[in-house]
């Protein structure tokens, strides 16, 4: 049997793509949850969050 039979996959939170388990996430498997540092750091980007202005304060509105 391959050595690589039994690694499991995930589904890339971001982008969609299934990845395959690495070796340096063996203690952290169960939280990953993108394919990639990129996916990553992406996903977590605040400059990504600009969809609603609900959250924002409006401060720029003062009289
Ligand atoms: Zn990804």
């Amino acid at each position: 049997m391959p050595h690589h039979a039994d690694r499991p996959t995930k589904i890339c939170a971001f982008c969609g793509r299934p990845f395959q388990w690495r070796r340096k996430w063996t203690r952290v498997w169960q939280e990953v949850r993108y394919c990639s540092e990129r996916c990553r750091r992406t996903a977590r980007s605040p400059s990504n969050r600009r969809r609603s202005a609900s959250a924002s304060s409006g401060s720029d509105n003062r009289p």
